[in-house]
């Protein structure tokens, strides 16, 4: 399967925080056959072995986290409204009016919104007074559709844009998870590669927090998808705002909410993609978010961490955008990045 197949297919898949399974079967499908072993541990992350070639003893670990954002069923209304909690870091502002798949079976529903015919609406959006509607009129209906617990996730299909722009949900770090598919199947490294998919990220980097014990790696790479929002707040910084920009390459981080970079790994990074002209850029952390380098670097006796961030547009909504160019050289960089490794890359 191409590349644009595979994360079409895993954009599209539900795997809401704690509910990876669907994410998970289809990244088992595609890496069998490309790694030497694999398997699930206790939390739910996929832990997978590509063996190197021997030349370097190290052995590297690349995450991705295979969770989305999404809602969990909390409460049956008698009139057969779904009340819902949030799942990770979503807008409530967004939500009126959103269609969503409810549970394992995908059943169609809706936010609901208070048609204009009864007034304007001054009240604050907030998750506890949405309710999720699926068609059904009763409290006993609703609580056999959707028990206590069922995942709820944002319907959204994978679209073209216009040329390399594409359009879909869950992109984080479903399009995280696809570029390290797409290592799997590279050649393989000069040393043991783990390749991981985490889960729980959203909710607390929990997945992430086992790794260490383990895998025990000699260092980490963090493959995400960060915010990028180019709307200048202010005329005359129109440049506050933007943590990255589409179409401008990977994203380097220096720095995000809960980690620091390890200067080693950010020195060879950066000297590779210069060296290679590969587009780059670097991720201001002044509104990125946290990602699984958080509790990776400080786990065990610490961890040489460095995040790769690829690009995108209304992150934590049915409707994020990519520019798969972005993509490609995200891969390059890592790709390259780590068939060049040296220990001397772990140097502080
Ligand atoms: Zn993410």
């Amino acid at each position: 399967m191409n590349r644009v197949d595979l994360l079409k297919q895993l954009a599209e898949a539900v795997g809401v925080s704690g509910a990876e399974d669907e994410v998970r079967a289809l990244i088992v499908d595609a890496i069998e056959g490309h790694v030497d072993e694999w398997r699930v541990d206790t939390m739910g992350n996929i832990i997978a072995l590509k063996k190197g070639t021997g030349k370097i003893s190290l052995r590297g670990m690349v995450v991705a986290h295979m969770d989305e954002v999404g809602f969990m069923v909390v409460g049956h209304d008698s009139s057969g409204l779904l009340s819902v909690e949030s799942i990770g870091g979503i807008d409530a502002k967004i939500l009126p009016a959103l269609r969503v798949v409810v549970g394992e079976d995908k059943l169609p529903g809706v936010f609901v919104w208070k048609p204009i015919h009864f007034g304007s609406d001054n009240g604050i959006i907030s998750i506890q007074n949405m309710r999720v509607d699926i068609g059904v009129t009763t409290k006993e209906a609703a609580k056999n559709a959707a028990p206590f617990g069922t995942r709820v996730a944002f319907d959204s299909q994978y679209i073209t844009l216009r040329d390399s722009v594409v359009r879909c949900k869950a992109f984080d770090d479903r399009a995280g998870c696809t570029e390290l598919i797409t290592l799997c199947q590279s050649d393989p490294f000069p040393f043991d590669l783990y390749a991981v998919f985490s889960v729980q990220e959203e909710v607390g980097l929990c997945g992430a927090t086992v790794l260490t014990a383990a895998v025990q790696p000699d260092f980490a790479i963090i493959l995400e998808a960060t915010a990028c929002h180019e709307i200048p707040q202010d005329p005359d910084e129109p440049d506050m705002t933007t943590v990255t920009r589409l179409g401008q390459g990977p994203a380097i981080s220096y720095m995000d909410r809960t980690s620091i970079a390890h200067p080693g790994l950010l020195r060879h990074f950066v000297k590779t993609a210069e060296s290679e002209g590969i587009p780059h850029q670097f991720r201001s952390p002044q509104f990125a978010g946290g990602t699984d380098a958080g509790v990776i670097h400080k786990s065990g006796a610490g961890v040489p961490t460095l995040g790769v961030s690829l690009p995108c547009r209304y992150l934590h909504s049915p409707y994020s955008i990519i520019s798969l160019t972005d993509f490609d050289h995200t891969v390059q960089l890592v790709r390259t990045a780590l068939m060049r490794l040296t220990p001397s890359a772990l140097e502080r």
